[in-house]
């Protein structure tokens, strides 16, 4: 049987009565927003293990809402092939937070209900919600068409022409960077906090109880090589937590923030935010992503999804077929990218576990 589902309601569904199933408690926070049918989005939570442990491990999934099919399958792998049968070390918990985009989840977008890229909404102190790259408004209109998509776009030689304009650094720093002055563009942050954001502030602390030690690998996919995966830490190399990490992990897939490893600088970011949060608690964050396709593959399916989504109509064939490659680009249909991935994030949450527990 598959772990990975074909919609977000499926999905949750299966997470929600494993987890009950197993007797672990349960929350869901509802997100104000329209569903594609007639049952509540939410945010889901299961506490697992002992409620008074100084060790936790957070397991997050869904916050770029349709790469939430594939960090939902991993949970739910872990749940039925480990947790069903193994009892957790005694000082160790487990936050596990299902979908923390479930608008983008069920649409199949990577954008939240205000379009918002989550992963650039988390900005801390006193940064502001505004700006953009420099290079970002001259690339709008590139971006960001205001039409619905269409296949005969000679899209390749308009990506070509861009990168030998403005070269491949430019570009990578501009676009997935994060930005707060178009709000119907890509990796727009939001023009103040997500629901998602005020949900994590408000009940995050409660969640990890009495926690001491934290431990945070946040599922992604869609950048990187097909089947295999990196880390992203919030760190740089010479930090002892890096050498903390090292040990159990592979520290040849760690990126860190030093100049070589970095492959863009975002702002708002969920892992600096969590950090930042609980400068009392030692709390390691790791993005882990998962590779699928080219980064030009995936830019295109991402603008001519949300093309469709902002001009085009639901009945018309271009928007079927955008988020049919959006869902392929995030989570690909082939079985054994699916193994692979699966194995693999498995792997991780249990060398975490292992980890926050030594
Ligand atoms: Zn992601």
């Amino acid at each position: 049987m598959s772990y990975f589902s074909p919609d977000y309601f499926t999905a949750r569904s299966r997470w929600r009565s494993v987890v009950s199933r197993l007797g672990y408690r349960l929350e869901s926070h509802e997100i104000d927003a329209v569903s594609p049918i007639n049952e509540p989005l939410t945010i889901d939570v299961a506490l697992l293990g002992n409620p008074l442990a100084h060790k936790t491990m957070v397991i997050s999934s869904g916050l770029h809402g349709v790469e939430g099919l594939f960090g939902s399958a991993v949970q739910l792998a872990l749940l039925e092939q480990h947790l069903a049968n193994e009892q957790l070390p005694s000082d160790v918990a487990i936050v596990m937070i299902h979908t923390l985009n479930p608008f983008g989840c069920a649409w199949y977008r990577r954008w939240n209900e205000d379009n918002i890229d989550l992963n650039r909404n988390f900005l801390v102190a006193d940064e502001i919600y505004q700006g953009c790259p420099p290079a970002y408004p001259q690339l709008d209109s590139f971006l960001n068409p205001q039409s619905p998509p269409s296949k005969l776009e000679p899209f390749l030689a308009k990506s070509l022409g861009l990168i030998g304009r403005y070269g491949m650094s430019t570009l990578k720093n501009t676009l997935p960077v994060g930005q707060y002055q178009f709000p119907h563009g890509l990796f727009f942050g939001g023009n103040a906090r997500s629901q998602t954001n005020k949900i994590l502030t408000a009940h995050l602390r409660r969640w990890l109880g009495l926690a001491q030690q934290v431990l945070h690998l946040d599922l992604h996919s869609g950048l990187g090589k097909w089947g295999t995966y990196q880390l992203f830490a919030e760190l740089t190399s010479d930090s002892p937590r890096h050498q903390w990490l090292s040990q159990y992990f592979d520290h040849e897939r760690i990126l860190t923030l030093d100049p070589g490893d970095l492959v863009y600088q975002s702002r708002g970011t969920f892992g600096h935010w969590c950090q930042a949060s609980f400068p009392d608690l030692t709390y390691d964050f790791l993005l882990a992503e998962f590779g699928t396709y080219s980064m030009l593959r995936v830019l295109k399916a991402l603008r001519n999804e949300n093309r469709a989504h902002w001009w085009g109509q639901p009945e018309h064939k271009s928007y079927q077929w955008s988020k049919q490659e959006l869902l392929e680009v995030f989570v690909p249909q082939s079985q054994k990218w699916r193994r692979m991935v699966l194995q693999q994030g498995v792997d991780l949450c249990l060398t975490g576990i292992k980890l926050v527990e030594s």
